[in-house]
């Protein structure tokens, strides 16, 4: 397994690929590797004759400085980790110049509305920038099929609309939440907190598992209310958000219509660490 750093070396080494039909995979990360990470991995090696790794940490995707500064950068173990995989994996770790050339800033996506829900609103510019970065290594990686999972439920979303407006050849592939025995996704972000930590944050898969079994019994505003409780009562946890929104436009309703399928967004601070989780409702 080979790490390339640049974008001519990682299309040289796919050239007989794309010559001879081959599917290519691609799974994008910012690195710091998990299982969750792997199971992408897994199943793009499975579906395809070879898979594409990228780590980088998007400079354009973060809107607070210090956030992009202590997110955990770990080449040496994610590339042990990969190497544990059966599969034809090549890695790309580019750095920003490499990827963005002189121009490291962020393209404005129109994304029908769906860039200024949670997410969004919370983190301004963010999906430009993710637009930016997958824009960019679909053009270098060229694949077929891209695996993204859908911890970030809204970045998968935006994804599929991102290759619809670059009229990109590129199936993008929804891949299911891996998390930890205690309920817990697992998240880069993670390896920020401590023990006492990873048990208080226990109490967001909790709650959104609560909401499902709640959601034929109580009205959205009693799940909400439900929720805003269960975080002020803990003193570790600081809810940033909660909301239910329909899982084909995100946008948040006031009540149940028949036949929509609705899901549970949540983000939460744990000593300073941002996590977010999502669950389908019905
Ligand atoms: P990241 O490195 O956090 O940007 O994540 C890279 C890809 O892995 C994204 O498509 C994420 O949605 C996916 N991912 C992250 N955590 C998990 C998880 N716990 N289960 C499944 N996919 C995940």
């Amino acid at each position: 397994m080979i790490n390339h750093e640049n974008n001519a070396s990682l299309q040289q080494a796919l050239s007989p690929f794309l010559e001879n039909c081959k599917s290519i995979g691609f799974v994008p990360t910012m690195g710091a590797l998990h299982k969750g990470h792997l199971s992408l991995v897994e199943q793009a090696c499975k579906e395809n004759d070879c898979v594409v790794v990228s780590i980088f940490v998007n400079p354009t995707q973060f809107n607070k400085a210090q956030d992009l500064e202590k997110y955990p950068r770990t080449l040496d173990s994610d590339l042990e980790l990969l190497k544990s995989i059966k599969g034809n994996i090549f890695v790309f770790s580019p750095n920003a110049s490499e990827l963005y050339k002189n121009n490291i800033s962020s393209k404005k996506y129109n994304y029908s509305g769906i860039e200024n829900e949670m997410e969004g609103k919370h983190r301004e510019g963010h999906f430009d920038g993710v637009g930016t970065v997958l824009n960019l290594l679909f053009r270098v990686v060229k694949p077929n099929k891209a695996y993204l999972g859908e911890k970030d439920f809204q970045q998968l979303q935006i994804a599929k609309k991102l290759v619809e407006i670059e009229n990109l050849p590129v199936t993008i592939i929804g891949c299911p939440i891996i998390r930890e025995k205690s309920g817990l996704a697992m998240s880069s972000r993670n390896k920020r907190l401590r023990e006492k930590q990873l048990n208080e944050a226990t109490l967001i898969f909790k709650t959104l598992k609560e909401v499902q079994q709640n959601f034929d019994i109580l009205n959205f505003s009693q799940l909400n209310k439900l929720v805003e409780n269960t975080f002020k009562k803990n003193r570790f946890l600081e809810l940033e958000y909660f909301e239910i929104a329909n899982s084909k436009t995100l946008q948040t309703e006031s009540s149940k219509s028949p036949n929509t399928s609705y899901r549970a967004f949540i983000a939460v601070f744990v000593d300073g660490v941002r996590l977010i989780d999502n669950i389908a409702l019905n």
